[in-house]
C-alpha cells in the first residue's frame, strides 16, 4: 500500500468532516522536507475500537481524533495527565509500542495566549464562558498554569459544576447573570461557547467593564475576527484568536508523529485564513 512507504498520520472522525488539519500538517511536511502523509479517515462508531487498536497496521504512526470519538479514544489508549483530566483524547501516538493519548487543546490554548499576550498569567481572576469539552481543556490549562481563580459561567449550571468538581483547583461556578459583576476584575476573558460563530447569536457582553490590562480570547474562528475580538481590539485590549489556538494545538501531534517540532509561520496562518474564507 502506498501509505506504508511513508510515515503517515490521520484524522479519525465520523462523518468525514472538512478539517484544516491536512492543510496544516502537509504544510509542515513540505517545509521540513519530511516524506510523510496526513489523511482524513471516516470511521463509524462501530469500527472505532478495531481502527484505533490496530492503528499501525492501518498504516499510521498516530492520529488526531475528533467528534464523536474523543471520549472513546481515551478509553482505548494510555492517556497522559492532560487527556485524563480533560476526559477526551484528540491526539494518539505510539511510545515504545504502546498507544498513548493526549489532549493538545490544553497547550494550544495556553501557547497561543503566551504568543499573543505575554505576561497574561499575572492576572488573579480569569472568567471563562461555557463549560463544554473545549472549556475543560481551557480551565485545566489555566489551573495547570497557576491562575488563582477561574470563574466559570455557563447557561446550564449543572454542567459547570460537573466541570469544576472534576478538575479541582479554585474554579467558581457563577450564573450567566453574574458575568457583568465579574468583568471589572477579570484579567482574562475566554469565550468557549459557539456564540459569535457564523450562524449563531452574538455574545452580549459590555467589554467596557473589563480592566484596561485585560486579555480577551475567543475559541471561535469562523469568522476569524469575531465581534467579541473586534470589540476588545477597539478598546485597545490584547486578544488571542481561535485560529491561533487551532495552529498551536497541531504542533505537538506533528512533533510526536514526525519527530520535528514545526513552526507556526505567517505563511501557514495566511494559508489557513484563505481556506477559512472559502468555506
Ligand atoms: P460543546 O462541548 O458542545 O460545549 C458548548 C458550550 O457552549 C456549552 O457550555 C454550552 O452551554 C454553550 N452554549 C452553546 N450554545 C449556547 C447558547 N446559545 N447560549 C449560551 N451558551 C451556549 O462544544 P465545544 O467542543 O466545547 O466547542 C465550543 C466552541 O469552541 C466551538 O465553537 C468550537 O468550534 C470551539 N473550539 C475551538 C477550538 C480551537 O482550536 N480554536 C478547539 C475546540 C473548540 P450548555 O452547557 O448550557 O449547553
Amino acid at each position: 500500500m502506498e501509505r506504508l512507504k511513508v510515515r503517515a498520520a490521520c484524522l479519525i472522525g465520523w462523518p468525514a468532516a472538512h478539517s484544516r488539519s491536512p492543510l496544516i500538517h502537509h504544510y509542515w511536511l513540505r517545509q521540513l522536507d519530511i516524506a510523510g502523509g496526513y489523511s482524513i479517515e471516516a470511521v463509524p462508531p462501530e469500527g472505532l475500537a478495531e481502527f484505533v487498536l490496530h492503528l499501525s497496521s492501518h498504516g499510521f504512526v498516530g492520529a488526531n481524533v475528533t467528534i464523536p470519538h474523543k471520549e472513546r479514544a481515551l478509553a482505548l489508549s494510555q492517556p497522559d495527565r492532560r487527556a485524563a483530566a480533560v476526559g477526551a483524547a484528540n491526539t494518539l501516538w505510539y511510545d515504545g509500542g504502546q498507544l498513548r493519548a493526549t489532549n493538545t487543546d490544553v497547550e494550544g490554548f495556553i501557547n497561543n495566549l503566551d504568543a499573543c499576550a505575554p505576561g497574561w498569567e499575572a492576572t488573579r481572576d480569569a472568567l471563562v464562558l461555557g463549560a463544554g469539552g473545549a472549556s475543560r481543556a481551557v480551565v485545566f490549562g489555566l489551573i495547570e498554569r497557576g491562575i488563582k481563580r477561574v470563574h466559570l459561567a455557563n447557561r446550564t449550571l449543572l454542567r459547570a459544576h460537573g466541570l469544576a468538581d472534576q478538575l479541582g483547583g479554585d474554579v467558581r461556578v457563577v450564573p450567566w447573570a453574574a458575568v457583568v459583576d465579574l468583568l471589572p476584575r477579570a484579567g482574562l476573558l475566554v469565550n468557549t461557547t459557539p456564540l459569535g460563530m457564523h450562524g449563531q447569536r452574538q455574545l452580549d457582553i459590555d467589554l467596557g467593564l473589563l480592566p484596561a490590562s485585560a486579555v480577551v480570547a475567543d475559541l471561535v474562528y469562523v469568522p476569524l475576527r469575531t465581534r467579541l475580538l473586534a470589540a476588545a481590539q477597539a478598546r485597545g485590549l490584547r486578544t488571542a484568536d481561535g485560529l491561533g489556538m487551532l495552529l498551536h494545538q497541531a504542533v505537538r501531534g506533528f512533533e510526536l508523529w514526525f519527530g520535528k517540532r514545526p513552526e507556526i509561520t505567517p505563511e501557514l496562518r495566511a494559508l489557513v485564513e484563505a481556506d477559512l474564507a472559502k468555506h
